[in-house]
């Protein structure tokens, strides 16, 4: 059951970097083909990422503020929890979702073809439908945009066990186990973590770091884990060793902090220790494309892969592995390979785990300032003296900006507190637009708002100056 079909552009992927391509390029005027090996658009971020968690987190932050709320005056009667409900509920945003998406091709007639995709050669795909019988066609392309993401990573010393899950896994709900190791203290664990401690499960988090999200200022992630600790175990310089499973439980054998007992037992893991890259999947060499041995796929600075018709966006592009930036540079590719003067230049991609409290941060970090010899100047403004802060009874925020003590430009920014990830979107402006501290400063910002505190930041950092001189 052969059939071929030619396209301007096929986008293999149908994640936030896929459809931004296809969409951009169809808009451009390109006949575009979006093939996806899931039935379901929207990749992990529209059904195993960023939208299921950010539900989900969503219902443990009014879980704990129904909790907390008592030290105001207020009390309310335990919640009861009905998670096929809640299930329910998270299913139904990600479908509104990925259906507005299947939606959006449709008016912008971009072809979607569900199936596996591998190359041929330079110019052709074959296509792999997964129904019965499996139907193969072919695929002629003039430009291709590789978009096909990245799957959580394994540890391979542990077990093979349905226990131990992996993200996704943890996100469909099918299960709340009552003792939970998490293992991995980045964004992912640190936000599961709270939909499970939240959802009743008695959650432990394991990492081989000695802070969470080591990317991240120490004093930034302070305030979270300060939180975090009092609610469940957080084990940092910690490795799990070994996991024994048995029929009634995982026995899990820590190393590495004596302070943290050697032997615990469990009835779910969930491992949460980075993601990689689906490079090696694709038949990627008949196309005569560059894949390295992690199966990233390098691309230049207009998504070009080194064969120069194929391109590569998002997660398989590279680090950071965050949507926002799979979109932008899905925005770049389809505008280069439509002719325009497009090119990735961002200076810079901010960061977020949406945690309670949030942390976000962008550009450089202190920690990165040092280690590169950077003379930096620094504003920070302490949420205890934000009147909105403490209208919320959340005080233990900050909001840190790093500056170029010559020409005042912001080199960076942390921030940690309720809706950190909102704000940072503000100094990303002043960043890319090179738009200095007292210009900021000297915007008004609306008085009470957490936004101050991003203002105030830059204004401690110009009164610092002025003491200086
Ligand atoms: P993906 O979204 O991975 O999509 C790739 C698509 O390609 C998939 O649908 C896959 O099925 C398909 N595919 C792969 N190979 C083939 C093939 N051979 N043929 C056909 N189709 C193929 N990022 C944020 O910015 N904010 C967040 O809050 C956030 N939260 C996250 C939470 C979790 C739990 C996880 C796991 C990730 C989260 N991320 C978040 C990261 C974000 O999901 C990814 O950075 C983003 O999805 C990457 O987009 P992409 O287009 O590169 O690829």
């Amino acid at each position: 059951d052969e059939k071929t079909s030619k396209y301007d552009l096929a986008v293999i992927g149908a994640g936030p970097g896929g459809y931004t391509a296809a969409f951009r390029a169809a808009d451009l005027g390109m006949k575009v083909a979006l093939i996806e090996r899931y039935s379901s658009l929207g990749g992990v971020c529209l059904n195993v990422g960023c939208i299921p968690s950010k539900s989900l987190l969503h219902i443990a932050k009014i879980i704990n503020e129904a909790e907390e709320v008592h030290q105001f005056g207020v009390e309310f009667s335990k919640p009861q929890l009905n998670i096929e409900k809640i299930r329910k509920w998270k299913d139904r945003t990600l479908s509104e979702l990925t259906d507005g998406v299947t939606e959006l091709a449709r008016l912008r007639k971009v072809d979607v073809f569900h199936g596996t995709a591998e190359f041929l050669n330079s110019k052709q795909l074959l296509i792999t439908e997964h129904g019965s019988p499996h139907q193969e066609s072919t695929l002629d392309f003039e430009h291709a945009i590789i978009a096909a993401g990245s799957r959580a990573n394994k540890i391979s010393h542990l077990p093979d066990d349905p226990r131990i899950i992996d993200s996704a896994n943890a996100l469909s709900l099918e299960h709340i186990p009552d003792r939970l190791l998490i293992i991995g203290a980045g964004i992912i664990g640190l936000e599961m973590a709270a939909v499970y401690d939240a959802l009743g499960s008695k959650v432990t988090v394991a990492a081989k770091y000695d802070q969470l999200i080591p990317e991240c200022d120490g004093d930034i992630v302070k305030p979270l884990y300060d939180r975090i600790a009092e609610r469940y175990n957080v084990y940092l310089e910690t490795m799990v060793s070994k996991v024994v499973a048995d029929d009634a439980e995982l026995t899990v054998h820590f190393e590495g902090n004596s302070e943290v007992p050697t032997v615990q037992a469990f009835d779910s893991i969930l491992v949460s220790i980075g993601r990689h890259p689906n490079g090696h999947v694709l038949s990627a060499d008949l196309a005569g494309v560059y894949v390295d041995e992690a199966g990233y796929i390098p691309v230049d600075s207009y998504q070009r892969t080194n064969v120069n018709n194929i391109f590569a966006i998002g997660d398989i592009a590279g680090k950071p592995m965050l949507a926002h930036k799979a979109i932008h540079e899905g925005k770049v590719a389809a505008e280069v390979i439509a002719g325009l003067h497009s090119r990735f230049d961002a200076t810079v991609v901010p960061s977020v785990a949406y945690t309670d409290p949030e942390v976000s941060w962008i550009g450089l970090t202190e920690k990165q300032a040092r280690s590169r010899g950077v003379k930096y100047g620094i504003g920070v403004f302490p949420w205890s003296a934000s009147g909105r802060a403490l209208s919320l009874g959340r005080g233990e925020g900050k909001t840190k900006i790093l500056f170029d003590l010559v020409t005042d430009q912001i080199l960076g920014a942390g921030i940690v507190g309720a809706h950190a990830g909102d704000l940072i979107a503000e100094i990303g402006l002043a960043i890319e637009n090179n738009i200095k501290a007292h210009a900021i400063s000297s915007t008004i910002h609306p008085h009470p708002t957490l936004s101050e505190t991003v203002a105030f930041a830059t204004e401690v950092f110009e009164s610092t100056i002025t003491d200086l001189y």
